[in-house]
């Protein structure tokens, strides 16, 4: 894999919700399974455990209350043309359809039937009227988009993850509402499912005339790309966690996402904003329609922003409020969000607009109609993140750790009640530890596990002493007939540690987190179960393949940031048998220079300083060395053909570009699982190279 698609694979992982893949594999055709029959030939049906759970689960929800269901269903005006929609590329970049087995009547057995639920109001899909001139387009991506009626055209709310996708929503709108131009686009965070599909939406000529804006959050584009380069690859490998990537829709595999049922495979692009909302608080008329932006950072994304219009009496919540509680901590993978900040953006909004507002609408799910019900999600979601934040610290505070505190904390039980505080994207349980991660990290005070024995050294020892593996089977054979799943798990993973190649370990433990992951209503935590099973028995697969970004991205993409990677790409053990370089790049056409040192084997750079005397200066444009970034030509192609100019040796070029390790995107997670390395589809912008910063060596 290059440099290029570690990139892409980083790029995809900038998203609150996963990304390039979907369930059942992107950049082919979708697979479809028979949802009576299991996908996997070691697959079970759940247990009699199992099904107790879900049962008691059925018997103390609110069911009866189906204002949800009205809500999903208001408006209605039209289908969706297809729930199947094509990639330029060829494959199928979108297929709703397989998910309508959650609509079925009577629950599935081996799916939650609160996830069922939310399945099911994810499956009502269509055009929908919000109110006078606002309009839903749902069941096209991860997220929804919206069109608001401009004076000259269509306000584009959040362009999905996809051209195509994209594309589709507005032929819907255009033919079943009126034929009108784009005249703005509105960005509600740096988030690639609510951006990736700009290119959709967007006439290049009329926004080369100046006749679309495109609007957005502060400090969106910083945040559009970075949020997670630096750990992209290890974020990418999680995201098969999460959200299932290798899980078919099945009611045995991937049963929806809660935000939506899951994400698009099409094409990514991203146009820079022509206006950014700086300060928090502001007024602009857009198209002619008057609309309040509030800035809410560092909540769902770091660069995010409600909208209040109020000619329309309409308040849009962003990815703030939907129907979800949302991840504090996200399982691929990131910086653990404020919950008690998010919360106070939440009541912020409520004081500013929810006297007022007459509909509530959101990049993802259904609106909520009438200052009453607003007001008792706004309400509702508040007090769930508060309560999340301090109840957490609460029990810290009295000693309570990391290790303990999703066994600890409870949900109020008014707000257990409430379908629209239920955790569908982050769980009482991971969130719980997320908050707990925040302020005091993954110490529990237990000196014993502060330089604990890596898995693979300890659980060798844990066999030894409980008699030998023929004991730990026999006894996990026994917890899991008892239904007792988080026991067997407990030792049949020391098992599983010590002896790789056991498979009969390696079956029993799949078929353990199987049933756990059956009875979870969070998709996320379901995902990571039934992922865990599914490579316990087969192995990591080849062939995942992400299909996502062009040069839109790499141009988005900071020389810093570009330069930091090669950092982290560095081998030091390699790095340490080189000298100590000094290296000067200048990128003149943007007014860019970087101080550059390799030394103690270790590769840094700084913006706006340069070496008295280095021992090579690179100056080149940064439009060609995006073409170096993208992996379509080398530094030493770049220097022969006068796009770079070079002043010094050379040679150290080749010598730092043999330290540079590739990441790959199948590396193991549960131990014995690795198979060969998988192969990856190439886009059109992308070839293998090992070398980006320099080849033919
Ligand atoms: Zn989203």
């Amino acid at each position: 894999m290059s440099i290029r698609q570690g990139f892409v694979l980083a790029f995809a992982a900038t998203m609150s919700c996963a990304v390039a893949f979907a369930a059942g594999g992107a950049g082919g055709d979708i697979e479809k399974v028979d949802p009576n029959e299991h996908f996997h030939p070691q697959g079970k049906p759940p247990s009699v455990h199992t099904l107790k759970i879900l049962n008691k689960a059925r018997e103390s929800m609110p069911f009866e209350d189906t204002r949800d269901f009205d809500e999903a269903r208001k408006g209605f005006i039209a289908p969706l043309n297809s729930g199947v929609v094509m990639a330029d590329a060829g494959h199928v970049a979108w297929d709703v359809d397989r998910y309508d087995f959650l609509k079925a009547e009577e629950g599935w057995p081996s799916v939650h039937p609160s996830t069922q639920r939310q399945g099911h109001l994810n499956q009502i899909t269509g055009l929908y009227k919000v109110t006078d001139g606002i309009y839903q387009v749902r069941g096209l991506d991860l997220a929804n988009i919206t069109f608001v009626r401009g004076k000259e055209g269509w306000i584009v709310f959040d362009p999905l993850t996809s051209r195509e996708t994209a594309r589709a929503g507005l032929e819907l709108i255009n033919q079943e509402i009126e034929e009108l131009p784009v005249t703005a686009v509105i960005y509600s965070h740096s988030h690639g499912d609510h951006f990736g599909g700009v290119r959709g939406v967007v006439d290049p000529e009329r926004l080369e005339a100046g006749n679309v804006e495109i609007i957005a959050p502060r400090a969106f584009m910083a945040h559009a790309i970075s949020e997670n380069v630096y750990a992209g690859n290890a974020m990418n490998r999680r995201l098969f966690y999460q959200y299932g990537v290798l899980l078919p829709a099945s009611p045995f595999g991937h049963a929806g996402q809660g935000l939506m049922q899951n994400i698009s495979a099409g094409s990514m692009g991203l146009l820079q904003p022509t206006l950014v909302v700086d300060p928090g608080l502001k007024e602009i008329a857009v198209d002619g329609i008057k609309m309040v932006f509030q800035n809410t950072p560092n909540t769902e994304a770091p660069s995010e922003m409600n909208t209040y219009i109020p000619e329309m009496k309409a308040l849009w919540m962003a990815e703030n409020v939907s129907n979800v509680i949302h991840n504090i901590y996200t399982l691929r993978g990131a910086q653990v969000r404020d919950a008690l900040g998010w919360s106070k953006y939440i009541a912020r909004a409520m004081y500013l607009f929810g006297d007022e507002a007459e509909v509530m609408f959101a990049s993802h799910s259904w609106p909520r109609w009438g200052t009453e019900r607003i007001k008792e999600v706004l309400e509702g979601q508040r007090d769930a993140y508060a309560n999340l934040n301090n109840q957490t610290l609460h029990y810290a505070n009295q000693g309570v750790t990391i290790n303990q505190i999703h066994n600890v904390y409870k949900v109020p039980k008014s707000l257990e009640d409430a379908w629209y505080a239920r955790g569908y994207h982050g769980s009482p349980e991971h969130n719980s530890r997320g908050v707990w991660q925040r302020f005091l990290g993954f110490w529990d005070a237990n000196p014993t596990t502060l330089i604990p024995l890596s898995p693979e050294d300890s659980a060798p020892l844990y066999v030894e002493m409980m008699g030998g593996s023929e004991n730990i089977i026999r006894r996990g054979q026994e917890l899991h007939e008892e239904g007792k799943y988080f026991q067997a798990q407990e030792i049949l993973d020391k098992l599983v540690w010590a002896e790789p190649e056991n498979l009969e370990a390696r079956h029993l433990l799949a078929d353990v987190w199987e049933q756990i992951g059956y009875q979870q209503e969070n998709p996320g935590l379901r995902n990571s179960f039934l992922s865990g099973a599914f490579e316990l028995r087969s192995g990591i697969p080849e062939g995942a393949s992400p299909d996502s970004s062009g040069p839109d991205m790499i141009a988005a993409m900071s020389t810093e940031l570009f330069l930091d990677f090669i950092g982290i790409r560095m081998d030091t053990r390699k790095a340490e048998a080189l000298g100590d370089y000094d290296i000067n790049l200048i990128t003149p056409d943007n007014g860019e220079k970087f101080a550059i040192a390799l030394s103690n084997a270790t590769f840094t750079n700084v913006e706006g300083f340069l070496h008295d005397d280095p021992d090579l200066s690179i100056t080149i444009n940064r439009s060609d060395l995006e073409n170096i970034m993208m992996g379509v030509k080398s530094f030493a192609a770049s220097i022969e053909d006068g796009t770079a100019q070079a002043e010094g040796n050379v040679d150290i070029l080749a010598q730092i570009a043999k330290t540079l390790v590739t990441f790959e995107i199948g590396f193991e997670v549960l131990p014995g699982t690795a198979g060969p390395a998988g192969e990856v589809d190439l886009n059109p912008y992308e070839f293998e190279s090992d070398d980006i910063w320099i080849s033919g060596e």
